[in-house]
């Protein structure tokens, strides 16, 4: 493994491995080694590196255009946006480059559909880094430094209570992961979800769920809210949706839309005719076969996981407790990446399409390191 020192911001820990390649489940480094990718650039590579699908649909893009702006329309976005109002069940899209980017949006959409600038976020949540985003985000370390930010009351997770006595009568959004990813693998019961939903109703609030890290199949539905009996009037998607290529969305229900006007929002990028020819192929992958396989796999792995720490999580976003903090590197000595959310929690976020051998190798090697 060679260290590569170049002149970059050091926002992230400095690293001893540099990828040059990827197949499937696997990245290869540029001193030739393999590792079993269970971090998939947090979550981002739902259907493997190089997926023949989104692949393709890339390529083509590439060839025919690249960029026009939103000033004109082109048919990837248009074919994206249908695909996800169709799994959505009626929704307008909005289309951006990252997760935060998407949240920024919710925010902004929220003001101007109920005209007020109260929001109510969770204890523990991530929802991004830019101000609007890291406003909403309930985690100390990552806001404290940035103070002060946008005004946002904070519930306990799962804590109906706290919820309630949060949201008020400014109270204009509500945001809520259905798993909190960055914040340890908490998922939400759906009974919490749903007073959400009523309390969001009673003060005239738009519920927004942010997919951002569940979306698109990582939890074994195409919406982790699927899961919830609850139909949000906003969703945020990014990461798994173009397989690696930066793409953010703001799902508006069509029974919240209306708000925005030519001139209210905006990106450059946002709808790339490439990031959005791939995501097409990447939401027409996600097929009931392939969701019926996250669960095998989910399954699969929580089983052999027994006995190695307390297990949350769902589908293929999964994260196991452990009494000490999460041995990464030995891990990656061994050949598996796998991330963390906090010091002691092990985050597994394989390809959705993961298969049985290559579950049975990185259970082989969180034994071997874990119970050492
Ligand atoms: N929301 C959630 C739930 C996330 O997990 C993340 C990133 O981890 C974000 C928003 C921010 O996404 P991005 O890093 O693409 O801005």
């Amino acid at each position: 493994m060679s260290a590569v020192a170049t002149p970059l911001l050091p926002v992230y820990p400095p690293t001893s491995v540099t990828f040059v390649e990827g197949e499937g489940s696997w990245l290869v480094a540029d001193d030739g080694s393999r590792y079993l990718d269970f971090v998939t650039g947090i979550a981002v590579v739902a259907l493997g590196h190089r997926h023949p699908a989104p692949l393709a649909a890339a390529h083509a893009q590439l060839d025919r255009l690249w960029h026009a702006s939103n000033l004109y329309g082109t048919h990837p976005a248009a074919e994206l946006a249908t695909r996800l109002s169709d799994r959505f069940g009626g929704a307008q899209a909005f289309f951006c480059n990252s997760g935060a980017e998407a949240l920024e949006a919710a925010l902004k959409y929220s003001r101007k559909a109920t005209g007020k600038t109260g929001a109510v976020a969770l204890e523990g949540s991530f929802h991004g880094r830019t101000t609007g985003a890291l406003a909403l985000t309930g985690q100390p370390a990552k806001r404290t430094a940035f103070e002060p930010l946008l005004d946002v009351t904070f519930a306990r997770p799962n804590d109906l209570d706290s919820l309630a006595a949060a949201v008020g009568a400014d109270t204009g959004l509500i945001v809520l992961e259905p798993v909190l990813g960055e914040g340890g693998v908490r998922p939400l019961t759906s009974e919490f979800v749903q007073a959400a939903a009523e309390l969001a109703e009673q003060h005239g609030a738009l519920l927004c769920l942010d997919e951002v890290q569940t979306g698109v199949g990582r939890t074994g539905t195409f919406f982790a809210f699927e899961q919830l009996g609850v139909r949000p009037q906003l969703a945020t998607l990014a990461k798994g949706l173009a397989n690696g290529l930066p793409i953010g969305c703001l799902l508006v229900a069509e029974e919240a839309s209306g708000a925005f006007a030519p001139g209210d929002h905006g990106s450059t990028f946002g709808g790339n005719p490439v990031a959005c020819a791939a995501a097409c192929a990447v939401v027409d992958a996600v097929d009931d076969d392939l969701l019926s396989a996250v669960t095998t796999s989910s399954n699969k792995l929580s089983l052999g996981l027994e006995g190695l720490g307390e297990l949350r999580g769902c589908g293929l976003l999964l994260g196991l407790e452990l009494d000490r903090p999460v041995p990464v590197d030995d891990l990656l000595e061994h050949g598996l990446l796998v991330s963390k959310a906090g010091d002691n929690v092990l985050r597994l976020t394989p390809p959705l399409n993961v298969s049985s051998h290559e579950v049975e190798t990185a259970l082989a090697i969180l034994q071997e390191v874990l119970t050492r």
